[in-house]
């Protein structure tokens, strides 16, 4: 057989897509990046008739191209949260605004088999937007963040992840000396509020992009 990880990998994903189709969630899967960003912009934006565009904090969706491709974009109103820019008080209020977008693009910390979506976020811009506002959501999902249950994806989560983001932010936190999580008092901790989307309400609200790569953190 050739490529008989990503085989792997394709079942798995099918599997995974079945179940959270069960959860009301939207389900695609891509083959990698790349082509999950063509997906979004080709088969899952034009169906929304989306005109407002933000997004959240997402390794995942900038390996895809769409920062890049969205803004470039004309007839679209793009709230870009990333704008490095902009000062304090434009970024938040920016990340406010973009709580009332059409359409919301960002990742997950992990997607448990059962077919939860489990995040951990500092300022909650992220999780508000996965939960309520935007009329559409996207989740972007490497392979990589597949865990058993709800237990693996918060031991994923506090035990790698949030350590990792803490070194990548450059954040002063115990984490990003050490590796391990000492459920810090720290200014600039970033695990503030913890979500679990069990289901997609209203229905194909949250549409869920299965990516067969290993991507973000
Ligand atoms: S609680 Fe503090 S030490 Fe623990 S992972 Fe979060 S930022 Fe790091």
């Amino acid at each position: 057989m050739e490529h008989p990880i990503d085989h792997y990998w394709q079942l798995r994903l099918t599997d995974l897509k079945e179940t959270l189709e069960g959860n009301n969630f939207e389900v695609f899967i891509a083959g990698n990046a790349v082509d999950a960003g063509h997906l979004v912009l080709e088969k899952i934006l034009p169906k929304t008739g989306a005109r407002r565009i933000s997004w959240g904090g997402s390794m995942t969706f900038i390996a895809t191209g769409l920062h890049d491709a969205l803004k470039g974009m004309q007839n679209l109103e793009i709230l870009d949260t990333f704008n490095k820019s902009l000062a304090p008080q434009e970024a938040l209020e920016l990340r406010r605004q973009s709580l009332l977008a059409d359409l919301f693009i960002t990742g997950t910390n992990a997607v448990t088999e059962t077919g939860e979506l489990v995040n951990l976020d500092m300022t909650g811009n992220r999780v508000a937007g996965i939960t309520f506002g935007p009329r559409h959501v996207v989740i972007l999902v490497g392979r990589n963040k597949i865990v058993p249950d709800l237990e693996a994806a918060m031991s994923r989560i506090k035990e790698y992840a949030a350590p990792a983001n803490a070194m990548r932010l450059d954040k002063k936190t115990p984490c990003a000396r050490t590796s391990v999580c000492e459920e810090c008092k720290a200014p600039d901790r970033i695990c503030n509020t913890w979500t679990i989307t069990q289901k997609s309400f209203p229905k194909g609200r949250v549409k869920v992009v299965l990516i067969n790569e290993s991507l973000g953190l």
